[in-house]
C-alpha cells in the first residue's frame, strides 16, 4: 500500500519540525512548507536526502498548490511569539486568516483531513480559570496581540466554516505553552530567553512582578496530542497543554538551579495585555484522545538545557537569522 501523504506548513519550526519527524517515523510521506520568515532549516536539515520527505519555500498566505494526493494537512505556520508579532503585525495576520483559507481549499479539493493549529491566545486574558473549550474568552481585537489572537480566532470559524457547509474534515487544536528542543533562542518567549540568559551568564528578566502564571508543556507531549486529535474524529477545539501551572518567578528560579547559575532575577516592564494566568482545562483531550501529558517539568526543562547546551556557542547570541520584515 501507498504511503499516506501528509503536508506540514510551517515545517521548518519549532513546532512543525517535531511533527515532520513524527509523521515520518509513523511512516508518512512528508510534505513540509515553510517561507522561512521565523523558521530556520536547521530544525529539518537532517530530513533532507530522507526520501520521505520533500520541502517547499512558499508562503502559504498566496495560493497553495502540491502536487498529487494529500491524505493529511497540518497547518503550522506563523509567527508564535509577542516579539513577532510587533515586528510582523500583517504577516501574523495572513497567515491566519488567507493562509487557513488557501489550505481549507486545498483540503478540499484534495479530500484531506486538516488539523490547525489554534492557540490559548483565544482565550486571551482569560476571566475563567482553568480554561475549558467553552470558555469564549476576552481579547484585545486592537492590542500588540490582536493580530494573532483575532487571526487564530478567525483561522477556527472559518474552519468550523469549511467543515459545515464544505463537509471537509476539520480538527481545531488550541495549544497552550509549549516548550524543548528547536525554540528560537532569540524568539523572546520565556524559557528560550531565560535559558539563553542563563547560557550567556546574564540575569534574567521577568516582566511585570513575576507573578503572572503559565502552564508548560513539553514538546514530545504536546505532538503526540496532535497526532492523536488527527487520528480521531473530533471537530471542535480541543486543548492540549500541561495543566503544571507556576509563576514566571518561579520558573525562573527552576531555570537558575537547573543551569547552576548564580545571576539573579531583574524586572522589566510588563507587555501590554500579557495574560495574568493561563492553565488548560484538558478534561477533554483525556476523554476523547486518552492523553495527558507525560514528562515532567523537570524532566522537560533538563533535555531542553541538555538542547541548547550542546549548540555551538555562537548560536546563544545570534540575531534573528536572515529575516526580512516587509
Ligand atoms: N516573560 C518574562 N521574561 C521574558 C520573556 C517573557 O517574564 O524574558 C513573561 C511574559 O511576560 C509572559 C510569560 O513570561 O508573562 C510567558 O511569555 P511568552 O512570551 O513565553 O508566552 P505567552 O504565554 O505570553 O504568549
Amino acid at each position: 500500500m501507498s504511503k499516506k501523504r501528509v503536508l506540514i506548513t510551517g515545517a521548518a519550526g519549532f513546532l512543525g519540525s517535531h511533527l515532520c519527524d513524527r509523521f515520518i517515523k509513523e511512516n508518512f510521506f512528508v510534505i513540509g512548507m515553510d517561507n522561512l520568515i521565523t523558521g530556520d532549516l536547521r530544525n529539518i536539515e537532517h530530513l533532507f536526502g530522507n526520501e520521505n520527505f520533500v520541502f517547499y519555500h512558499h508562503d502559504v498566505s498566496k495560493f497553495v498548490h502540491v502536487p498529487g494526493q494529500l491524505d493529511y494537512i497540518l497547518h503550522f505556520a506563523s509567527p508564535a511569539s509577542p516579539i513577532d508579532y510587533l515586528k510582523i503585525p500583517i504577516q501574523t495576520l495572513k497567515v491566519g486568516s488567507l493562509g487557513t483559507h488557501n489550505l481549507l481549499g486545498l483540503a478540499k479539493s484534495k479530500n484531506a483531513i486538516i488539523l490547525v493549529a489554534s492557540t490559548s491566545e483565544v482565550y486571551g486574558d482569560p476571566l475563567v480559570h482553568p480554561q475549558t473549550e467553552e470558555y469564549w474568552g476576552n481579547v484585545n481585537p486592537v492590542g500588540p496581540r490582536g493580530v494573532y489572537d483575532e487571526a487564530k480566532r478567525f483561522q477556527e470559524a472559518i474552519t468550523m466554516a469549511y467543515h459545515t457547509f464544505h463537509k471537509v474534515e476539520t480538527r481545531i487544536v488550541r495549544i497552550f505553552n509549549t516548550y524543548g528542543p528547536r525554540m528560537r533562542l532569540n524568539d523572546g518567549r520565556v524559557l528560550p530567553a531565560f535559558i539563553g540568559q542563563a547560557l550567556r551568564g546574564e540575569d534574567l528578566t521577568a516582566f511585570g512582578d513575576g507573578s503572572q502564571t503559565r502552564s508548560f508543556c513539553y514538546v514530545d507531549d504536546l505532538i503526540d496530542g496532535i497526532f492523536r486529535l488527527l487520528m480521531s474524529d473530533y471537530v471542535y477545539p480541543v486543548n492540549i497543554g500541561n495543566p503544571n501551572e507556576i509563576t514566571i518567578n518561579e520558573f525562573a528560579q527552576e531555570i537558575l538551579k537547573l543551569t547552576g547559575s548564580n545571576k539573579k532575577i531583574i524586572y522589566k516592564p510588563l507587555p501590554t495585555d500579557d495574560p495574568k494566568q493561563r492553565q488548560p482545562d484538558i478534561s477533554l483531550a483525556k476523554k476523547i484522545l486518552g492523553w495527558q501529558p507525560k514528562i515532567s517539568r523537570e524532566e522537560g526543562l533538563k533535555l531542553t538545557y541538555d538542547y541548547f547546551k550542546k549548540l555551538p556557542k555562537e548560536r546563544w547570541t545570534e540575531e534573528p537569522h536572515g529575516r526580512k520584515f516587509n
